[in-house]
């Protein structure tokens, strides 16, 4: 069985030849390379090793380079520290504590629970700048800035929720007693803070499916 490798996302496929799409990240075949039993990368130099080798070296330093410069340290300390995964646990664990808080408040009257979810969520606010920028360089540097619909969605998601968390946590600032029972926008103000936690959810599963690619069973 030949073993085919995902270059965007890690995901190992075995079969005859590459899938049409990677199942994980929607990539195309072009972005599969066939792999040997440990996961190296089977050349077409390698397979055909009794080839000549060519009169003229190309050296292909000019191609190179620009990736390597590129790779700052803040870059290579995001990487190789797992930040972006580490920052989404903001997001991931008080985007939901926040809205059950807030749904308890506006549906049942408990204020403390609404004081409770504005706290929250402008924890979660303070910390997005350093999920969203960690999420960005991760994309650019480990999964080359790659535009299938995986990316688009979790890039999209991301933007909505930061939006929507914003509005929540202006909107409150602006007019502390709009979650109260007696708020007129009470109901689209929940309303609001639930597209937040979908999208929150939707771009949590996707990076899950990315850092879970290489293991398909
Ligand atoms: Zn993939």
């Amino acid at each position: 069985m030949r073993r085919w490798k995902c270059k965007v996302c890690g995901y190992i496929h075995e079969g005859a030849e590459a899938p049409e799409k990677c199942p994980v990240c929607y990539a195309d075949r072009s972005n599969f390379v066939e792999v040997d039993a440990d996961g190296n990368e089977i050349t077409a130099a390698a397979a055909s090793e009794v080839k000549q080798e060519p009169a003229i070296h190309i050296t292909p330093i000019a191609a190179a380079a620009p990736q390597a410069q590129t790779q700052g340290f803040l870059t290579k300390l995001v990487l190789r520290l797992h930040l972006h995964p580490i920052s989404v646990h903001f997001p991931n664990g008080l985007l939901p504590a926040s809205v059950v808080f807030l749904a308890l408040g506006v549906l049942f009257g408990f204020a403390i629970f609404n004081e409770a979810a504005f706290f929250n969520m402008v924890f979660v606010l303070a910390t997005m700048p350093i999920v969203m920028v960690t999420g960005y360089l991760e994309w650019q540097h480990r999964y080359k800035g790659s535009k299938t619909f995986l990316f688009l969605t979790k890039i999209t998601c991301s933007i909505v929720v930061l939006i929507s968390l914003l509005t929540l946590v202006v909107w409150r600032f602006i007019n502390p007693a709009v979650a109260d029972p007696a708020s007129p926008d009470r109901l689209v103000y929940l309303g609001v803070a639930l597209v937040m936690l979908a999208c929150a959810g939707i771009a949590g599963h996707l990076g899950g499916k990315l850092v879970f690619a290489g293991r398909n069973r």
